[in-house]
């Protein structure tokens, strides 16, 4: 670590925790701003790590590897939500920037945190309740209504850890089937779309918002983007104001990507937010002038933010598990981007890689 001053200059090194397709794509955007990347992962040749300079293998509560991070890197970013938040602290103790910062990560990894946060800092979600027993959903199923949606607290991703209850008979099986551990439920959200806002915000809090994403999910997955989606302006409105407000509150930089729902009514509820660049925001590769893993880099570096508007229509498709073998088909596709992330094994349900389709703004 060099003593690091904002804004770094091009060969300074940015350590990233996790070595996923967000690693490697926010190591391809880095490269491309004449900047180095180590990446820290516990899996030895982990996708990012294939264009790292500085290739660490260990657990994120490895404390001599993150020791080793805070040494070579200028500034230190992560790729997934789960880092244990004690991965930023010791980094921090080290005296290494960490941007976003771990107060944000910390919020994200927590359900019920997220949205009790979310709520103070004025931005609606559905109404929700703590669980720690059977006894909790009960009284919810009595308070908000039925049918609730229990989601484990922690470590839920693409809907897992998470199951309907409708009766108050159900609780105690519901309870058990997300592992009896922290939970939250949530009432439904009866939306008509789910949309997503890609949002950045540079050192000096100046704020960038990609146009507004509309996805569709298989399975709790995300299986398709169409961006940008047509939305009122309106609507629009109100995922700036939302994007602005926690971007705000958490005095955040970096890229953030936050979830919404479309109520029939036209309003914007939170799902929850990414404290990371996103999959929603893969389509900006090849829609946006400066895409979402340039801009995360943008602004960890304290450089200026780039332009965010579109100059394509895209639908993004995530290829998943055997999908991706497909690759030679989707490459001879016209106006078809293909991004692959370097994955050897295509489990069932891995994201092996995307693809943009992209067609003239209209
Ligand atoms: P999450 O893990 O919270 O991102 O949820 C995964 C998916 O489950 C979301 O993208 C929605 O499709 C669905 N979902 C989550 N929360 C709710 C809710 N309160 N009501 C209805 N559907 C939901």
């Amino acid at each position: 670590m060099s003593g690091a001053s904002f804004p770094l200059a091009p060969g300074a090194v940015i350590g990233i925790l996790g070595g996923g397709q967000l690693g490697r794509m926010l190591a391809m955007a880095a490269a491309r701003l004449g900047f180095d990347v180590a990446v820290l992962d516990p899996e030895p040749d982990a996708p990012a790590k294939r264009l790292a300079a500085h290739r660490l293998t260990g657990g994120y509560d490895d404390s001599f590897e993150l020791s080793k991070l805070a040494a070579i890197a200028d500034v230190i970013t992560f790729e997934f939500e789960n880092v244990p938040a004690q991965a930023i602290a010791i980094l921090e103790g080290l005296g290494a920037p960490v941007a976003p910062c771990g107060r944000a990560l910390a919020i994200a990894q927590d359900r019920l945190a997220e949205k009790t946060f979310l709520n103070e800092a004025g931005a609606p979600t559905v109404a929700f309740a703590d669980v720690n027993g059977a006894a909790d959903i009960v009284a919810a199923l009595e308070r908000l209504g039925r049918p609730l949606l229990l989601k484990s607290r922690r470590g839920g991703y693409d809907g897992k850890g998470q199951v309907w209850v409708e009766l108050t008979g159900e609780a105690a099986d519901a309870f058990a089937a997300i592992g009896a551990q922290p939970a939250i439920v949530e009432s439904p959200a009866d939306f008509r779309r789910e949309l997503s806002v890609i949002a950045a915000r540079g050192r000096d809090g100046e704020i960038a918002l990609y146009p507004v994403a509309e996805n569709h999910h298989e399975g709790g997955i995300l299986r398709r983007t169409v961006a940008p989606a047509k939305v009122t302006a309106k609507t629009l409105a109100q995922a700036e104001r939302i994007a602005a407000t926690l971007l705000a509150a958490l005095d955040y930089v970096g890229v953030i990507g936050i979830e919404l729902f479309e109520r029939d009514d036209g309003r914007l509820l939170v799902n929850e937010f990414a404290p990371r660049v996103h999959n929603s925001g893969h389509w900006t590769l090849d829609g946006c002038e400066v895409d979402q893993f340039e801009q995360h880099i943008r602004a960890v570096a304290g450089w200026p933010l780039g332009p965010t508007h579109a100059i394509a229509r895209v639908e993004m498709t995530n290829l998943i598990g055997e999908e991706a073998n497909d690759w030679a088909r989707l490459a001879a596709e016209p106006e078809t981007r293909v991004w692959l992330y370097g994955k050897d094994e295509a489990r069932a349900g891995r994201k092996m890689g995307h693809v943009n389709r992209l067609s003239p703004l209209r």
